[in-house]
């Protein structure tokens, strides 16, 4: 399994799950022209929340507006989102929850590195 499978088990499992567009099953709802950001730019989520380290939520966001918001289609150019505006997308809806469950598998894969390093 890659490792952004990995992430992708652990958000499925701890954001999805409880999602309003999860149809009860663990499958999203959301395909096509719709597709959730979170599972449209996924790698650059990971990325996006593995490159900041912060108790605050602030600096998350700034980096995901930056990484993953500016290249979305649903933003335009002065920075606006109609999909966010109405808390329609999965990603920014959920993104608190997003964070915690990636930090978390991300202290846990660096933690059995360090052990398999032997660094102390
Ligand atoms: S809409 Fe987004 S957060 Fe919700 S189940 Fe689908 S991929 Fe997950
Ligand atoms: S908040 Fe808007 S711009 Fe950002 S990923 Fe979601 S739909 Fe795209």
């Amino acid at each position: 399994m890659t490792e952004v499978n990995k992430y992708w088990e652990a958000v499925q499992a701890n954001v999805c799950a409880h999602c309003i567009d999860n149809d009860g099953k663990g499958a999203c709802r959301l395909a096509g022209d719709v597709e959730c950001g979170l599972k449209h730019y996924f790698p650059d989520v990971v990325e996006t929340v593995l490159s900041v380290q912060s108790n605050n939520l602030g600096p998350y966001v700034r980096a995901l507006r930056e990484n993953v918001c500016a290249v979305c289609e649903h933003q335009s150019k002065d920075g606006a989102c109609l999909v966010r505006t109405e808390v329609d997308c999965g990603l920014d809806r959920y993104f608190p929850m997003v964070v915690g469950s990636i930090e978390s598998l991300g202290i846990e894969c660096n933690g059995n590195l360090t052990e398999y390093l032997g660094v102390q």
